[in-house]
């Protein structure tokens, strides 16, 4: 627990790894490792879509909840490649990731998308987990702050206090992710307590110091209690690290 209370979180997105047989062995792996951390740290592993419902079978009973990697505003319908809401909570999701920085990169999604598919999320029960992060030629341009709250401005835009109250901000500075480059620990208190004045303008103080926000981009053991160690730094979103049973279990022990 923070010192405001807050629970720390820390979410694995798996991206486009892991058919179903390898997820299933990595979650009954995992599951045996994490036990004694869930109850201090909250815990969630976000397959590909293929394997939702096994992993989910798999870690029923468990502190282990299940992320999808996002979904679409409309509950069906002809929008090929995509999947809903409520297809992810029936397959037995409790969050969703949103706005990742790959699918702005590759698959075009804006600020006003991510706004739609929040709405579709909270609408159906799932809690959120929505990305921002700046890219590279965005920080050297002094930029890193402005990007960011234009994201979580625009994302956020129409929800009230209790929505945005039930929501996690992942803050993923796109130059560390996946590169083995990570922001300072500093770098990232900077953004995370903008984050969370932004917050407070938009939602209120007190909704503000009950959101989580958590960090992404290169989080491994050796630099996880470093980052988790950043007062308004209260969780990870974590990549390559999370495909590894041992890596991801030790990111954990280090946010309890
Ligand atoms: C991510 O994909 O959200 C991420 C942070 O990846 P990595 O930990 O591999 O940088």
């Amino acid at each position: 627990m923070s010192s405001a209370g807050r629970r720390p979180f820390i979410a694995g997105n798996w991206k486009m790894h892991k058919t179903v047989g390898e997820a299933v062995a990595l979650v009954r792996e995992l599951a045996g490792m994490v036990s004694g951390v869930g109850e201090t740290v909250e815990v969630a592993v976000a397959p590909p879509f293929t394997a939702i419902q096994p992993v989910a079978q798999a870690l029923a009973g468990t502190r282990i909840g299940v992320a999808g990697q996002n979904c679409h505003w409309e509950a069906s319908g002809a929008f090929t490649g995509e999947v809903s809401a409520p297809m992810l909570k029936e397959a037995g999701c409790r969050y969703v990731i949103l706005g990742h920085s790959e699918r702005r990169q590759f698959f075009g999604e804006t600020d006003e998308s991510v706004n739609r598919r929040l709405k579709a999320a909270l609408a159906n029960g799932l809690v959120p987990i929505v990305c921002v992060g700046e890219t590279l030629a965005e920080r050297e341009a002094g930029r890193t702050l402005e990007v960011v709250s234009r994201q979580v401005r625009g994302g956020l835009a129409g929800f009230d206090a209790a929505q945005v109250g039930g929501m996690v901000i992942a803050y993923e500075p796109v130059w560390a992710i996946g590169t083995g480059r990570t922001a300072t620990s500093a770098q990232a208190q900077e953004v995370h307590a903008a984050v969370r004045a932004l917050l407070a303008e938009l939602a209120g103080g007190d909704t503000a110091a009950r959101v989580r926000i958590q960090y992404g981009g290169s989080v491994k053991p050796d630099n996880a209690a470093e980052l988790l160690g950043q007062p308004d730094v209260d969780g990870a979103l974590v990549g390559g690290a999370s495909l590894k049973a041992s890596d991801f279990a030790a990111i954990l022990r280090a946010a309890r």
